[in-house]
């Protein structure tokens, strides 16, 4: 008969065994990762992942076509984790059922809940600002403040914008609904297609338009000014963040979100964890110089001189939300 002390001594050894088998599996294996973000930029980080874990990262980049891939690979589907940008394809890949949720306590202690599914299908990794741009020999910071004053005459001729089809504008306007309404941002679409902007079909070449005096204000995603200043400080184009006052400045995520037939789920889990947590995010933050969406990592340093601003703190989910509405009323205001 066992004493109660070699009881419990075969007990601690058999929960040994069973913890450095689980360990040994959790190191082991891959993920697989279809993913729309180029691969020099996240690269780095899967490196970094696949050396603190073991866990081996395959990667299947493309620029288009993965949801559709995905939903035609059906339950055979390799996919276990979806990587992508703008909230509105995140909605749009929970929508069509190509993700399953999670519940992590880690990613919801590093990800701020606005950055986040509140059905937990995906969740921000990185958070974009789209804002206000303008020529500093042309404009002055005093005569800018809203999205909505954009549509102040003034402005006639002088206004670049991203043509409605695109997914960023589609995701602004969205928010906008959620914020505002649909009569009244139709109003500010309306004010914006009244003073004939130019539509170009890039961030890079709005800034590049601003800095050739063909136009003097634009909207466009911080990170495409903060790449261009990088590699040129003498880019004479200047960042304005909108509605200080009042909303705060619209904001948006690149993110990722577990396959609903992930083979590797708890790897796929460990891996958003890894995304999120403070090394990754200042990795992240450091080469795609978006803004980390874990607050206690810290922007790059040519994103850092713009100062803090404050950002629309709706939930980003809006942009698939109303991601359809927001289609309907740029074509009710003539804006293409
Ligand atoms: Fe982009």
């Amino acid at each position: 008969m066992l004493t109660p002390f070699r009881t419990a001594a075969r007990m601690i050894a058999a929960m040994a065994v069973t913890l450095s088998a689980s360990a040994a599996l959790a190191q082991s294996g891959e993920v697989n990762v279809y993913s729309y973000r180029e691969a020099n930029l996240i690269q780095p980080l899967f490196d970094a992942f696949t050396k603190d874990t073991g866990i081996k990262v395959n990667v299947i980049s493309a620029s288009s076509g993965l949801e559709q891939r995905i939903k035609t690979e059906g339950a055979n589907s390799p996919a276990d984790v979806l990587l992508t940008v703008d909230a509105g394809n995140l909605c749009n890949a929970a929508r069509a059922g190509l993700l399953a949720p999670v519940r992590s306590a880690e990613l919801e202690r590093n990800i701020p809940a606005h950055l986040r599914d509140p059905e937990h299908r995906w969740v921000g990794l990185t958070l974009r600002a789209r804002t206000i741009v303008y020529n500093p020999k042309r404009v002055a910071p005093a005569e800018l403040s809203t999205y909505e004053a954009l549509g102040d005459p003034k402005w006639k001729g002088r206004l670049c914008l991203r043509p409605s089809g695109n997914i960023y504008n589609q995701s602004m306007l969205a928010a906008f609904i959620r914020r505002h309404g649909e009569p009244r941002t139709e109003a500010i679409v309306r004010g914006w297609m009244a003073n004939r902007p130019t539509l170009i079909n890039g961030d890079t070449k709005i800034i590049e338009a601003i800095a050739a005096g063909q136009c003097d204000v634009g909207i466009v995603n911080s990170y495409y000014l903060a790449r261009m200043l990088k590699k040129d400080p003498a880019t004479p184009v200047a960042l304005f963040w909108a509605n200080q006052q009042t909303t705060g400045t619209h904001v948006n995520v690149s993110g990722a979100g577990v396959t609903a037939h992930a083979k590797h789920r708890a790897n796929a889990i460990r891996l958003l964890e890894f995304l999120s947590g403070l090394d990754a995010q200042q990795m992240f933050a450091d080469t795609s110089l978006e803004f980390p969406a874990n607050p206690r990592a810290e922007p790059s340093a040519v994103v850092k001189a713009w100062g803090p601003f404050r950002q629309d703190e709706l939930n980003v989910a809006a942009a698939g939300e109303f991601q359809a509405a927001a289609t309907r009323l740029a074509d009710r205001a003539g804006y293409k």
